[in-house]
């Protein structure tokens, strides 16, 4: 009843923001061909309210998360005070870049720091506590500092809290910046697991690297061209989520891959690799299948939905999916809905060596 209502009426409310050079599409992880087709108000594939709601749920999050902080011993001030983070051009004037911060907190010795919080899904989450950096956030990190120095210049500083919306965990980054030399230090990690690490390593640049792409962006909008595309093809996770992605893809070719080259040992390296993982996991999922099937089966013997036991809950659950039968629809709207996909397989093949098997000594000496 209420279920498939949310959804639309998020969308019923969705707004079209206009280009404008922001912190948070300053990173280098963003992708400039988007960001000129939103500067050259090309048309943009109208948001799903899904989408709407899980945005709006991130800024949910980042109340709560306030909250609990200033529920502790430090101290939570300047929420969304808004600092200039630099100047650039837009529309063919100069333009100054305007963010607003989350919050400025003071721990117990009484040290300043800006506080950024990003409330994110449980994957890219793994991807940050596994290692990979949250480039795009410390480039906007980058631009607040800047903004913040005007008000404090004694804040160079910042706390990035990220929460996995699905589990609640924490990552925080605390990093320092060296504004002089647009260097980002990234002098501790810390999970709310209780891992920590300190890898005091810098990123230089994300600073001046953003202006260049606001400037770059201004130039493409100023003579109405558009960049390369960044990507291979429209598979990447960026051009899916994208609202310019039919038109930017539309009547893109692939180009034909038609060589025959050596394969370099590396690649060669990689290609055994490939056999061996192949090798091995084709048997599990051939069990795991097998397995799944007599899981279902033993509980519909019993026509049952459930079972529990020694440690265990075996469930199936039943629902029903709306599904479009083509073979139905008249043959003129098959034909209309009709698109080809590009499709890649690779495939992997051991080949008897040329050269023959490694010839061993006739005469081995033993010691
Ligand atoms: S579809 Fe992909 S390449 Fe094209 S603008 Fe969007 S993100 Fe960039």
């Amino acid at each position: 009843m209420l279920a498939e209502l949310i959804h639309p009426l998020a969308a019923m409310g969705a707004q079209d923001w206009p280009y404008r050079p922001r912190p948070s599409s300053a990173g280098p992880n963003q992708c400039v061909r988007k960001l000129v087709y939103h500067a050259r108000e090309f048309p943009r594939r109208q948001a799903h309210g899904r989408f709407l709601v899980v945005l709006d749920d991130s800024s949910w999050h980042e109340e709560l998360t306030l909250n609990w902080i200033e529920q502790s011993a430090f101290q939570l001030r300047d929420r969304q005070t808004e600092v200039v983070c630099g100047e650039t051009v837009f529309a063919g004037e100069s333009y100054t870049i305007l963010g607003h911060i989350d919050g400025i907190v003071t721990d117990l010795l009484g040290i300043d720091r800006l506080l950024e919080h990003k409330a994110i899904e449980h994957f890219t989450f793994q991807r940050y506590a596994e290692g990979d950096y949250p480039l795009d956030y410390f480039a906007q990190v980058c631009l607040y500092l800047r903004g913040i120095t005007q008000l404090n210049p004694d804040i160079d500083e910042a706390l990035l809290l990220i929460k996995n919306k699905n589990q609640s965990a924490y990552l925080e980054y605390r990093l320092h910046y060296d504004l002089p030399n647009d260097r980002l230090t990234v002098c501790e990690i810390v999970h709310s697991n209780g891992e920590r690490s300190f890898p005091k390593q810098d990123v230089i640049g994300l600073y001046q690297q953003a202006l260049a792409r606001f400037a770059q962006i201004e130039q493409h909008r100023a003579d109405q061209t558009l960049p390369d595309r960044p990507y291979e093809d429209d598979s990447n996770y960026h051009c899916q989520y994208c609202p310019y992605s039919r038109l930017c893809w539309e009547g893109h070719v692939a180009p034909v891959l038609t060589n025959t080259v050596p394969l370099s040992p590396d690649m060669a390296a990689l290609a055994a690799e490939y056999l061996d993982l192949d090798a091995r996991i084709k048997p599990l999922n051939k069990r795991f299948d097998h397995v799944k099937k007599l899981l279902k089966a033993g509980l519909k013997t019993q026509q049952a939905s459930e079972a529990e036991g020694h440690g265990f809950i075996v469930r199936i659950n039943q629902s029903t999916q709306t599904r479009h039968d083509v073979k139905l629809l008249p043959s003129y709207v098959q034909e209309l809905a009709e698109t080809s996909l590009s499709i890649e397989k690779l495939s992997v093949n051991r080949i008897a060596q040329e050269w023959g098997p490694l010839q061993t000594d006739p005469n081995p000496q033993v010691a």
